[in-house]
């Protein structure tokens, strides 16, 4: 059974601070002081208090907020009060790398062990833990388990282990991993810690499997507002990979995006496109050599590349706080795997755009994929049968995200259990109304119905959109189809369209497919009530529509002057390549902006931007003091 849960309706920007319990002001206070001094913010959001009120009060808790939200504040503050080692256990070790990189910045003690790290810093870090400097260890799951470290642990003052992408620990979940199902024997080792989930993504039903798997007692629950208003999300027919492509990125010159491909090749194939049209674009897989990635990871990381092609291979580690755009040129395999993929955009909180590339081809090679590999795998028959049934659920619910004509804000939101306030959106293709029917759409797939019914639904997607657009191909030919009176139905229309078409059909049930491995396209009871004329169908235009500008955009930019931004972006990205550090590490976009909207003159009115603390002030003050004189002086001489 769960615990209390808080959820709220309000977005995750901030929005003033519930102070529920007067004996709690002397702390929040202490918190206050503490987030200003080190982080320059000026207060918690609500979640952000609610779950480090557990924290504090030492009582195990299960924080659901999505990425952007907040969480890492909500386990590294509880160690500064308490003055405690505390526990972070994370999968990837570029995650924790970058983090322990930003506490640094701020002065934070904080460290990470993972396998790359020598025996000189491992030495070093061991002993700070000892000594008790350290508020914060990341660790990777494999290596607390398998290591002395647990023993080294016991002799620290640990209190409490946050997990991080708790989700990894269900199997209901995306993106399971056998290692995380063993982190409940911490609880025996160390019974008097709390224990503290942390996912971004989790349906109620994971929620549950989280807290059951790690033993938690009697959580709080804190669930978050999984709507992102910052983000804009579009969903384009594909129809030119590429062509669409370069479209989109014209949106954003010189700004971070990161495009996903699901295979290698098709990354690598991309990024040459991109780079020859003089875009500073990069190909990342998991097939590239370690260094290759991690050079690549580098430089996006630092501002010297602008757009990483990638598979999703790429993006746990990624922290980048200004990627302004994340492009799918393919489907991924869940909504949640979207909702975490798409979370990498606008974590600064600054407007950013999601678009998705949808082919149903893409529906059927996950099919045969998750198939596969299910079959390969050396689960049992009943297990495998239950694992594809789970994936394949994924996968269709993500299918419909793509095909709904419902605002996607409100789809995403209802998927994670919440409904979403607002009858439209203003920032996703639907309610911006970018998204166009067929005119004719009834009449369109009348003609591809009858087309599937005169080649005897004996072939596939290809061949029918072929006859339908009237191409003398071989196989035509060979099966006397160009005699058929369908045959050129639609011959104003190229392939790519038709097979669309085809393809909505089917996405919509108006159409069937065999099973096996070459399916072919077959009428079912649906496709009859169409051809009888009892029923319309909505076809969507399969062409790229312009696109509108959404409101929240402007905004963000309001009173900003994109010169000085530019020049704090260069100033920023010297000093990340001299000190080989992330640049959002250095400082954040919203910050940059700030100061180039502010122009403060004064180290007193620097520290009002958020995003500047104590540390910040006294290492670069002056030369952002210097940077804004300068462009004060270009304004008024
Ligand atoms: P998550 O881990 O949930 O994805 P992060 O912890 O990385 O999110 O925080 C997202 C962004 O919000 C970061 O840029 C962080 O600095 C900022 N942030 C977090 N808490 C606050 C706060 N209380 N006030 C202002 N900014 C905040
Ligand atoms: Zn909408």
């Amino acid at each position: 059974m769960l615990g209390q849960v808080h959820s709220t309706s309000q977005s995750s920007s901030d929005i003033v601070s519930r102070t529920s319990n007067a004996a709690c002001e002397p702390r929040s206070a202490e918190i206050e002081k503490i987030l200003s001094r080190w982080w320059g913010f000026d207060r918690l959001r609500p979640l952000q208090s609610e779950a480090i009120s557990a924290a504090l009060d030492g009582r195990d808790s299960l924080v659901v907020m999505p990425t952007g939200g907040g969480k890492s504040l909500c386990y590294q503050i509880p160690p500064l009060l308490s003055e405690s080692t505390d526990v972070v256990i994370s999968p990837l070790v570029a995650l924790m790398k970058d983090q322990v990189d930003s506490l640094d910045s701020i002065g934070y003690p904080a460290a990470a062990l993972y396998s790359g790290i020598d025996d000189a810093e491992r030495s070093r870090i061991r002993e700070k833990l000892l000594a008790g400097h350290l508020r914060l260890l990341f660790v990777a799951p494999e290596r607390l388990l398998n290591s002395g470290l647990l023993d080294l642990l016991s002799r620290v003052d640990v209190r409490r282990f946050a997990i991080d992408e708790a989700h990894c620990i269900s199997h209901w979940g995306h993106d399971f991993r056998p290692e995380y199902r063993q982190l409940s024997m911490l609880r025996e080792r160390f019974p008097s810690a709390s224990f503290h989930a942390f996912t971004a993504t989790a349906t109620p039903r994971v929620r549950e499997d989280i807290a059951s798997q790690l033993s938690l007692h009697n959580p709080e629950i804190v669930v978050g507002c999984f709507d992102r208003p910052n983000l804009v999300y579009r969903v384009i027919q594909r129809t030119d990979r590429i062509k669409q492509t370069l479209q989109i990125l014209g949106r954003h010159p010189k700004e971070a995006a990161i495009v996903y491909c699901i295979s290698r090749k098709e990354t690598e194939r991309l990024a040459t496109h991109l780079a020859a049209e003089g875009i500073l674009a990069r190909p990342y897989h998991a097939g590239l050599e370690a260094q290759e990635r991690h050079r690549t990871q580098e430089a996006f990381a630092q501002d010297r590349v602008d757009v990483v092609v990638a598979t999703v291979a790429f993006g746990m580690g990624i922290d980048r706080s200004n990627v302004r755009l994340v492009l799918h040129t393919a489907l991924p395999k869940s909504l949640e795997a979207y909702q975490q993929e798409t979370g990498r955009a606008g974590r600064d909180g600054l407007a950013a755009e999601c678009v998705l590339l949808y082919s149903s081809a893409d529906v059927f090679s996950w099919e045969s994929l998750v198939r596969k590999s299910a079959e390969e795998s050396d689960l049992n028959v009943d297990e495998a049968e239950a694992l594809i049934k789970s994936q394949l659920e994924h996968l269709h619910t993500m299918r419909r995200y793509a095909q709904t004509a419902r605002c996607r804000h409100a789809t995403l939101s209802e998927y994670f259990g919440q409904t979403y306030p607002n009858d439209s959106c203003g920032a996703c293709d639907v309610c911006l109304g970018e998204t166009e029917n067929m005119a004719d759409s009834t009449i369109v797939a009348q003609k591809i119905l009858s087309c599937v019914a005169r080649v005897e639904e004996r072939f596939g997607v290809r061949h029918v959109a072929e006859v339908l657009r009237g191409a003398k191909t071989e196989g035509v030919s060979r099966h006397g189809h160009d005699q058929l009176s369908t045959f050129g139905l639609l011959n104003s229309l190229d392939q790519r369209t038709c097979e669309n078409l085809v393809h909505q059909l089917l996405d919509q049930g108006f159409l069937s497919r065999s099973p096996g491995d070459r399916p072919v396209v077959m009428l079912n009871g649906a496709s009859w009530t169409v051809l009888r004329g009892d029923r319309s169908v909505v076809l969507l235009e399969p062409k790229v529509r312009s696109t509108k500008k959404s409101t929240i955009d402007n905004d963000d930019w309001q009173g900003v002057d994109r010169e000085l931004f530019e020049k704090l972006r260069q100033w920023r990205r010297n000093i990340a390549e001299i000190r080989g550090k992330p640049a959002w590490t250095i400082l954040d976009d919203r910050a940059l902006r700030l100061i180039a909207k502010d122009m403060p003159t004064s180290p007193a009115a620097l520290l009002r931007i958020k995003g500047i603390g104590e540390k910040r002030l006294a290492e670069f003050g002056e030369s952002l003091l210097d940077l804004v004189d300068c462009s004060l002086r270009m304004r008024n001489g």
